[in-house]
């Protein structure tokens, strides 16, 4: 028997939730469909213990939660991150441990089959896909010509030092997972060996003001996607940083003071050696130019705007440069027991059974709104807008798709708001990157340096020259290029 609704929100994660509050407002009968046994299943059981938001109180609340009050420069360890979106859930037309195997259109109605895991199927003529980005965890093939007794996990998995077997660590991807659990485990009294890639730096606060705030306050969260200098930049990796410890800056030179030995890229393994690329110092001076980049805009901007800023002069770090640059790796000589894979996810929107993404697997659509009517996507990095793939983009996103579920578009909107069936989008150029703050943010994003929002190990347009076809996205710059393509999962 297949049951009718109005709206199938896919996924119970924070923008599933986000859109299915926005639809209880308007009074649209729907229901939220997520796999795992609870909502919130990311947060909850994705992430290490510790884990806490990169982007302050201010920047992470999730429309529809009461958040009281609380310390808006603060940040938010995931437990309570979770605990708010179960409230909000409860809230909702939620039901978990329903997986949707697949959606197909039905071709004289033009509403949508959903088939959920176990056969049981529903009828929509309104989806909205909030399944993620961050969905599969990806670790390259090398990893499978490590010793068998070396201990390997994904940093999905990775939860505190105790679970590691006694040695060392080796810790692969240095975007904002990989350099938060190398500096953890580090400040346990592991000896770590950190395979560094592009991911650039950005310092937590300059001249009195998060770096967050710098962003927001010179316009960036609100770049609009068409202002992206290449389709590919949305996948950008994020800088290290980190909202632990009350917020802090992580720097690869301090790790270097701190006993952490850096690596270049990781090449192979052969009989118990690591090969290694010999691009640390190029690493290192790529994570320091993105600071210095940053800074060098929050100067400008401060001239330009007169705006009252006390004056401040970064610390300038070296240390990682009076490290050797090391070809190889004896991994028993070094006593490294574990493997961490810091080297992001891929995803995949193969449920949907219509050609509705690109060449790069990404969602095509406007701001949400696909080409098929009653089709949408919502929670992506650079969905609409810079901020979109953060909590802090949720309530405008979510917001637009159930107001255009609420108000169905007519014919002629559908034209003028997506492109034809099965034409990929195009960035556009806008003036926008022309006004000076944003050329230099730009330069910031498309160059992989410092890439502050969503898209975490480190792929970006720039670093690898031929981009993979197959789920290119998150893959890690610490790894070689030829061996992100192939990922094991
Ligand atoms: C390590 C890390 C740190 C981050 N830090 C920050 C931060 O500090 N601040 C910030 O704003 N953002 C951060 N983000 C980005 C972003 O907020 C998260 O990725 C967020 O979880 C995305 O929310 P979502 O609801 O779109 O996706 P998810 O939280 O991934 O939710 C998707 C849901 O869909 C479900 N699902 C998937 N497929 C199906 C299916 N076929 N049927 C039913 N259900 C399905 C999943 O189980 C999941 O619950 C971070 C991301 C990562 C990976």
């Amino acid at each position: 028997m297949t049951t009718r609704v109005n709206t199938v929100v896919v996924g119970g994660g924070q923008a599933g939730l986000s859109v299915s509050h926005y639809l209880a407002q308007h009074s649209i009968e729907h229901v939220v469909l997520e796999q795992a046994d609870q909502p919130a299943d990311a947060w909850r059981n994705h992430r290490w213990d510790s884990f806490t938001l990169n982007t302050p109180r201010w920047q992470s609340r999730v429309p529809g939660v009461r958040y009281g009050e609380d310390d808006p420069d603060g940040f938010m360890p995931k437990q309570e991150v979770v605990a708010h979106l179960d409230n909000l859930a409860r809230q909702l037309p939620v039901r978990t441990g329903a997986r949707v195997a697949s959606i197909k259109r039905h071709r004289e109605s033009g509403c949508y089959v959903l088939k959920i895991d176990g056969g049981e199927t529903i009828s929509a003529c309104n989806v909205v896909v909030a399944t993620g980005l961050y969905q599969t965890p990806k670790i390259p093939w090398l990893a499978q010509e490590f010793p068998t007794e070396i201990k390997q996990l994904h940093s999905d998995t990775y939860r505190n030092p105790q679970q590691l077997l006694p040695g060392a660590v080796l810790v692969v991807g240095s975007a904002q997972s990989g350099a938060q659990i190398a500096e953890e485990l580090s400040e346990s009294g592991r000896k770590i060996f950190l395979a560094t890639g592009r991911a650039g730096r950005t310092p937590r606060r300059y001249r009195g003001k998060d770096a967050n705030w710098w962003f927001a306050r010179m316009g960036q969260y609100d770049r609009t996607v068409g202002t992206l200098p290449s389709p590919r930049a949305k996948f950008s990796g994020k800088p290290h940083i980190s909202g632990t410890k009350g917020g802090h800056t992580i720097n690869l030179h301090q790790f270097a003071r701190d006993g952490v030995t850096l690596l270049g890229r990781l090449v192979g393994v052969d009989n118990g050696i690591v090969k290694l690329g010999s691009d640390l110092h190029d690493n290192l001076a790529a994570a320091d130019h993105a600071e210095a980049e940053f800074t060098k805009a929050v100067d400008a901007y401060v001239a330009a705007t007169a705006m009252s800023s006390p004056v401040e002069t970064l610390p300038v770090l070296r240390g990682g440069f009076d490290q050797k640059i090391l070809a190889e790796l004896d991994l028993t000589a070094s006593g490294i027991a574990n493997v961490i894979w810091a080297t992001g996810y891929s995803f995949d929107f193969s449920l949907v059974k219509l050609p509705v993404t690109d060449g790069d697997g990404f969602p095509i659509q406007t701001r949400g709104v696909s080409a098929y009517p009653g089709l949408f996507f919502v929670g992506l990095p650079w969905l609409h807008t810079a901020k979109s793939g953060l909590i802090y983009g949720l309530a405008e996103d979510a917001r637009y798709i159930a107001d255009r579920i609420a108000a169905p578009r007519t014919a002629i909107e559908t034209a003028s708001i997506v492109p034809p069936l099965g034409r990929s989008l195009k960035p556009r150029r806008s003036r926008a990157t022309t006004r000076w703050a944003d050329r230099v943010m730009t330069l910031i994003w498309s160059s992989a340096l410092s890439l502050m929002l969503d898209g975490f190990a480190g792929y970006a347009a720039g670093i690898y020259p031929t981009a993979p076809q197959t789920s290119p996205h998150q893959a890690d710059s610490a790894i070689a290029p030829t061996d992100a393509t192939q990922g094991l999962r």
